[in-house]
């Protein structure tokens, strides 16, 4: 007897060769077969007169066989298959290249369907190599809308479809797992239906009612991941954060610039979260640009003055080294102690020497500083705070449960508030999916008196001539960013394409410049010098590779090469183009490309015309996919098999269902069959 669990090889028609082919496909039992989905189907369904067939057709005719029969092609050495097929409009020609059991199959007098594309064989109109059944039982090739499947070169869609058919019958045995309460809300058909339709619908609302079913499964699952998520962390304790009125207002007079509303709103948005005896969960999302530095250093300011320590985790050296200056700089008045942790680098507020691990760990432990400042490697390590309250954390948005655990104080029962922050642009659909646990506070004007950033692509006849503009811009003292793309597959660094680069325009094109290079397999001190020279202005260009270094804040780099950039997606580029535009100079960024396609210069032009993140975001993700905005590799995006993270219809739907069944039963106790199909899809979908 079938089961789920019956190796393929059990099948019908399944030899060893078959199965091998079958395990490439990651089909290796029947369950693996039923959840093979089709790719797309082809529309079989309409059966055609043989007289109103037109060259290119893809259609479906029934007729009568008057003549079939095989033969070896002279030319060719190949076996040829000719029939001539009739119904009563007309008749045409029917042939099959190396397939000589057709004639055993087929005889004169036949009634059969062929579908498939009709050709023009110069002369008459003929179909060659079509699927052909007989009509007299259930068709599976022909005349329907007919299934095709992902496959390799060796597997055929006929041989798929027709295991798929011999399991057929095991769909109605495959239990339902969501409770028709559920179903009945949504609008939703039984899954054993679901599975049924999908492999073989009969029109296409058959399809739509199996996608919608099959699709809610998937986002259903990953919204219970974020909403028990969420109930998991609201029901743990924080440490409230007072307000701290009068040092806030201080704090603020103090800047060298007036906050922006948005800054004041997201400020305030924290402050009210913070001051609750629950832990915070937020995602703070703000173009390159925008200023989110002080708004988590107003976070800190009332961490350190309720008597709890803050952490800010940033994603390189680099960047932990500039958040320690800054907020060094934006705090001075308020004499707190701010400490400095990453793998190269131990100290306290700027003019100490350096100390040892061991020792700054001790404070840490005693409480002696107020303000830590890492990189996001301090979560590997072994540290134990006197009484930590905030934890922020810079371009890494996801932060569970248990990576707040290992960053715990010495009351274990006690939770830190979260804050994480973000340049990413991210599209309601992405932010109900992915963040559907996270509060969002956005940041959307950008501070006053910047300009616009001047956006040009520059194909490769026109190079010369901005090389020229960059010289003349080094004249004016201002300084230039050179970004590489990623070539090879091999380089996933990236450090021989910027290696390549900076050894061309040291010799070439700008020898009479001084030029730096950054790239990931620099030693961390070399990395340091390079960025404080550039800070200080004594290198004109810095090139560097694509993977380092977000959040670098120059003002006085006004100019932004970007080689081969459709290789990126938009939402990139425009992250790195936030380098730039940081002062009240014109600043310039020009995007090389040596492609011409219609779609690149479309893609490109987007960035010259919009300089909003968000809508470059959604802009690519209609257009590429959403993989290709957020690195695949990096961005930990689930695995979906059929649903899309841009279905926001039904993303709402599934989030709305995820949050009734959780409010009900947060251990899904009540649901032992969600509760089971959660659990084994869990690691598939969890995110962190
Ligand atoms: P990001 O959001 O990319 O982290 P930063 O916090 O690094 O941005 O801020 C970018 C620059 O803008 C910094 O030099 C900062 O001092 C400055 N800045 C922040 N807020 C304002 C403001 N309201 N007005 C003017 N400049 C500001
Ligand atoms: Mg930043």
């Amino acid at each position: 007897m079938i089961t789920f669990d019956t190796k393929i090889s059990a099948l019908t028609k399944v030899g060893k060769t078959t199965s091998r082919r079958l395990k490439k496909l990651d089909i290796n039992n029947v369950w693996d077969l039923i959840w093979h989905l089709p790719r797309r189907y082809e529309d079989y369904s309409i059966i055609k007169n043989i007289s109103d067939l037109k060259t290119n057709d893809h259609t479906t005719i029934k007729g009568r066989i008057e003549l079939i029969s095989s033969r070896r092609s002279r030319k060719k050495r190949m076996n040829l298959t000719e029939c001539l097929l009739s119904d009563k409009s007309g008749s045409i020609k029917i042939i099959w290249f190396n397939q000589p059991y057709i004639t055993k199959q087929l005889k004169n007098g036949d009634e059969i369907y062929i579908s498939g594309k009709v050709d023009n064989d110069y002369y008459n109109l003929q179909f060659s190599n079509p699927m052909w059944e007989k009509t007299n039982a259930n068709t599976i090739h022909t005349a329907r809308i007919v299934p095709i499947y992902p496959s390799t070169n060796n597997i055929t869609q006929k041989q798929i479809r027709f295991l798929i058919k011999q399991i057929t019958p095991l769909f109605t045995t495959i239990s339902e797992w969501l409770p028709i309460e559920i179903l009945k809300q949504y609008d939703l058909i039984p899954l054993p239906e679901a599975l049924k339709k999908i492999h073989w619908p009969n029109n296409t609302d058959d399809f739509a009612a199996a996608e919608k079913r099959l699709k809610f499964d998937e986002l259903f699952i990953i919204q219970l991941i974020q909403e028990k998520n969420k109930s998991a962390i609201s029901s743990q304790s924080a440490h409230p954060i007072i307000f701290q009125e009068t040092k806030t207002k201080k704090l603020v007079k103090s800047l060298p610039f007036t906050l922006t509303d948005d800054q004041k709103k997201c400020a305030w948005e924290i402050l009210i979260d913070i001051a609750k005896p629950n832990p915070m969960n937020r995602l703070l999302q703000g173009d390159v640009g925008s200023g989110k530095t002080v708004v988590a250093a107003i976070a800190c300011l009332n961490t350190s003055f309720s008597g709890l320590q803050s952490v800010i985790l940033a994603p390189t050296e680099i960047l932990a080294n500039q958040h320690w200056h800054t907020l060094q700089n934006t705090l001075k008045q308020f004499e707190l102690n701010i400490g400095l942790l990453t793998r190269s680098s131990r100290q306290i507020n700027t003019d100490a020497t350096k100390i040892t691990k061991p020792k700054i760990i001790n404070k840490i432990a005693a409480g002696k500083l107020d303000i830590i400042i890492g990189t996001h490697a301090l979560l590997q390590e072994k540290i134990s705070f006197k009484n930590l309250g905030l934890i922020v954390i810079d371009e890494q948005h996801r932060f569970g449960v248990e990576q707040r655990a290992k960053l715990k104080d010495k009351t274990p029962k006690m939770l830190p508030h979260f804050l994480s922050m973000t340049a990413t642009p991210i599209p309601r659909s992405l932010a109900l999916t992915l963040y559907g646990d996270l509060n969002i506070s956005i940041i959307k004007q950008k501070p006053p008196g910047r300009k616009k950033i001047i956006t040009k692509v520059v194909s490769a006849i026109d190079r010369e001539k901005a090389y020229d503009f960059i010289k003349n811009i080094i004249k004016q003292k201002q300084q230039v960013y050179v970004i590489c793309p990623l070539i090879e597959e091999s380089d996933k660094l990236g450090v021989k394409a910027a290696t390549d680069e900076y050894a061309k325009l040291t010799k070439t094109i700008f020898p009479k410049n001084k030029i730096g290079l950054l790239h990931g397999k620099l030693k961390v001190a070399v990395k340091k010098e390079v960025m404080n020279k550039f800070k200080q202005g004594k290198i004109d260009i810095l090139v560097s590779t694509s993977v380092i270094e977000v959040g670098v804040d120059i003002p006085n780099a006004t100019v932004m090469i970007i080689e081969g950039a459709d290789r990126f997606g938009l939402a990139q580029l425009h992250q790195f183009r936030g380098r730039i535009g940081r002062s009240d100079k014109q600043s310039y960024c020009f995007l090389f490309t040596d492609n011409k396609s219609q779609k690149t210069v479309d893609r490109l032009n987007a960035l010259v015309n919009s300089d909003n993140g968000l809508d470059l975001a959604e802009y690519d993700m209609t257009q590429r996919g959403m993989g290709e905005i957020y690195g695949t590799r990096q961005s930990g995006l689930p695995d979906l098999k059929i649903a899309s993270l841009t279905d926001l219809d039904l993303i709402k739907i599934a989030k709305q269902a995820a949050r009734d069944i959780i409010k009900n039963s947060p251990d899904l106790s009540l649901y032992p069959l969600i509760k089971k199909e959660f659990e084994l899809k869990y690691h598939k979908y969890h995110l962190e």
